[in-house]
């Protein structure tokens, strides 16, 4: 399913696939969706699309529905809609579903609620594709209601199956255990990011731009009621970057108010997480922070806008790792004009990173474009050249590129991913770089020493 929707810039193989009888498993899905519908008898059924690798799973639901049950209607939204479906103009989705909706989904739902109860015109939907006249049509009524963060209620788990979630602990990357270990409570402290510059990062979009904060009143409030629905005290607030301020006032209010929770989130590495902060957190049940390290070297951090160097990355991941809050480390190879040179040494700083227990967790991305970020609005200010996909009407995210000044990237994944395996099970530090890779590359430029000096 991964496959068939990521880069998918037309719609053919997806209806090419949807032609085909169901898998097993689809089967298995399309048996528990008709108990539902059975159950629940809804006239508009709303799926939220995360990812790419759901979209199919989505379309093979709205397909059985359309086909059994015609007059229910269809909406998605989701984070893989408000990315890649944009530019949207293909029709055939239409086929499956009826309406699809960008960004915050709130006010899109409510609208197409009032709709489809002949409350409002369709004119007056807010951030909606819909097919009129055999066309897709944006409609977004203007303005748009606004549903602020701070004024948002706490999510109702409610009909979660709470004891139902299975538990991956054969996955070796600690962090990505953490995350599939059973089932964790979803909550975010703020909405966007407060920072929103990384230049590799969807900046433009709503949900990393648009950056609203609330008071840690109101998040204590919404943890209490949670916990009173669903019975469970761990909590992953699912921030793009939690800001520290309030992260302390939420600390500082849990233990106030003995409020015994566990919980994890995603940060900046930024210096405002000093020891005393650290500490703090770590007393109101933080257990785990995952943050961008992105590439390990000064020059391309800059360039990447990350506000972060590696020294400060270096001290505040040992502030975290001391009070035994997991550090996992998002890491990042072929940014634009990046060299050979500088992928080995940004390996060598990951390797003293593990090795003096800055960081417990990592994992390695290579750099992809997408059309959202600062360098897919302007290549050529980072030295490279859009090459693809050519759009053909469905979605619209990742470019292909060509990056001269820089080095052949991917030849490196296999050696990035052996060196950093070893280094989470907490062996190979003593082995040269060369020793990950089976091409000759060069010795690394850092001294063996470097985090421990930054550490003093
Ligand atoms: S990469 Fe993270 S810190 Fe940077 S702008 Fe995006 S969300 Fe914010």
């Amino acid at each position: 399913a991964e496959q068939i929707a990521t880069s998918a810039s037309s719609y053919d193989k997806i209806e090419e696939f949807l032609s085909y009888q169901p898998t097993i498993l689809e089967e298995e899905l399309l048996i528990l969706l008709e108990e539902k519908i059975i159950k629940f008898k809804p006239n508009l059924v709303a799926i939220t699309i995360p990812f790419p690798g759901n979209l199919f799973a989505a379309l093979r639901c709205s397909q059985y529905i359309k086909q059994h049950y015609s007059k229910i209607k269809i909406a998605f939204g989701g984070g893989y809609c408000n990315t890649e479906l944009r530019s949207l103009t293909d029709t055939r989705i239409f086929n499956q579903i009826d309406f699809i909706t960008l960004d915050d989904g709130e006010s899109p739902l409510l609208r197409i609620i009032q709709f489809l109860n002949k409350e409002i015109k369709i004119d007056k939907l807010e951030r909606t594709f819909v097919l009129e006249n055999n066309k897709v049509v944006y409609k977004n009524a203007l303005p748009n209601t606004i549903f602020h963060h701070k004024d948002l209620p706490a999510p109702n788990y409610k009909d979660l199956i709470q004891n139902k979630y299975l538990s991956f602990l054969d996955v070796m990357n600690p962090m990505h255990r953490l995350w599939s270990d059973g089932k964790w409570n979803k909550l975010t402290v703020s909405h966007g990011c407060y920072w929103k510059q990384c230049t590799f990062c969807d900046v433009t979009l709503d949900y990393v731009g648009n950056y609203q904060i609330t008071t840690a009143r109101k998040l204590v409030d919404k943890i209490k009621k949670i916990v009173a629905q669903t019975g469970t005290t761990g909590f992953h607030f699912v921030d793009e970057a939690a800001p520290p301020k309030i992260l302390k006032a939420l600390a500082e209010l849990l233990i106030a108010e003995k409020i015994f929770i566990t919980w994890w989130t995603n940060i900046r590495f930024e210096k405002t997480f000093d020891e005393e902060l650290c500490q703090l957190l770590a007393k109101s049940g933080c257990i785990a922070v995952t943050g961008g390290l992105e590439v390990a070297s000064d020059r391309l951090l800059k360039k990447i806008k990350k506000g972060v160097d590696i020294a400060q990355v270096a001290k505040v991941t040992h502030n975290f790792s001391k009070f035994g809050i997991m550090t996992h480390a998002y890491l990042m190879y072929g940014f634009p004009t990046q060299t050979e040179q500088e992928t080995i040494d940004s390996l060598e700083i990951v390797r003293q990173l593990f090795e003096n227990d800055c960081i417990q967790s990592a994992f390695w991305h290579q750099f992809t474009t997408t059309i959202h970020s600062p360098i897919g609005k302007n290549p050529s200010d980072f030295d490279i050249e859009i090459i693809g996909p050519k759009f053909e009407g469905f979605a619209q995210n990742d470019l292909y590129h060509v990056d001269k000044k820089g080095a052949e990237h991917h030849i490196y994944k296999e050696g990035l991913n052996l060196a950093l395996h070893n280094y989470l099970n907490g062996i190979g530090f003593e082995l040269s770089m060369q020793d990950w890779f089976n091409f000759k590359v060069p010795k690394t430029t850092h001294n063996p020493n470097y985090i421990v000096k930054q550490l003093l």
